[in-house]
């Protein structure tokens, strides 16, 4: 179990809004300029594209409304699935890197984003979790007319998740001998937190 897959694997999480797909978007651009051939699979367009296939929901914002059995299914896909299309693309100098959450804020509560039976199908060398000001998030969010997050609260609320996902991040890097690599997403310098990120990748 814990030998690695044959190409890199970095898993990044962090709450909602805190910047993951924007810092991950400069990151690509990043890594073509210096040659580094990475995949990132984004795991909510994975269960969204399984949950839209089978017609549960029409956005991804949707997905942690799902009756909770419903989003188990649906993780278990796309954990295996995002590992099936990297191995068809990947070889030992690439890196994936997953864009997903530890924690999950559902209806039935917070639900772990990576319990056993996805860590140990992801098997990554790190866990990234991305930080910020929980009021700078909060004007994040705010901002954001793509997204719907307005169930997640306010700043309070966002408090309490930056700590549940420390937690969740390390119990996850537990169960796989993870490392867990903390990464501040500046306000305004998202380039500064995918640099941090491309520096931890030459350590694996
Ligand atoms: P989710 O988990 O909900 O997918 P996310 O972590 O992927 O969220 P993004 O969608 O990347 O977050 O970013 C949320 C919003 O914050 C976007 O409008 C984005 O432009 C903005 N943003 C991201 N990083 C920064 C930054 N460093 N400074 C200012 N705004 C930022
Ligand atoms: P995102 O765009 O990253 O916010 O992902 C969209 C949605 O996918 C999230 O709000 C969750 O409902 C779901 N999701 C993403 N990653 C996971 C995960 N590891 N486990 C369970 N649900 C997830
Ligand atoms: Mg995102």
């Amino acid at each position: 179990m814990f030998l690695r897959n044959p190409f890199r694997t970095i898993i990044v999480t962090g709450i909602p809004g805190v910047g993951k797909t924007t810092v991950l978007g400069i990151l690509l651009q990043e890594a073509s300029k210096i040659g580094l051939r990475v995949e990132v699979a984004n795991f909510g367009d994975y269960m969204l594209r399984e949950a839209v296939r089978i017609g549960l929901v029409k956005d991804r914002d949707q997905l942690r409304k799902l009756p909770h059995r419903q989003q188990l299914e649906l993780q278990k896909i796309a954990a295996k699935a995002i590992i099936n299309d990297a191995k068809t693309k990947l070889s030992e100098k690439d890196l994936l890197i997953i864009d997903t959450h530890c924690v999950v804020k559902t209806t039935a509560g917070y639900w772990p984003g990576l319990p056993r039976h996805v860590i140990e199908e992801l098997n990554p060398d790190s866990i990234v979790l991305i930080e910020a000001d929980p009021e700078l998030i909060a004007q994040r969010r705010a901002r954001d007319v793509t997204r719907n997050r307005k169930d997640l609260g306010g700043k309070e609320e966002i408090k309490e998740m930056i700590e549940m996902a420390r937690a969740a991040a390390m119990a996850a890097a537990t169960i796989t001998a993870s490392s867990v690599y903390i990464v501040i997403n500046p306000e305004g310098h998202p380039e500064e937190a995918a640099q941090s990120i491309l520096a931890l990748v030459e350590k694996l």
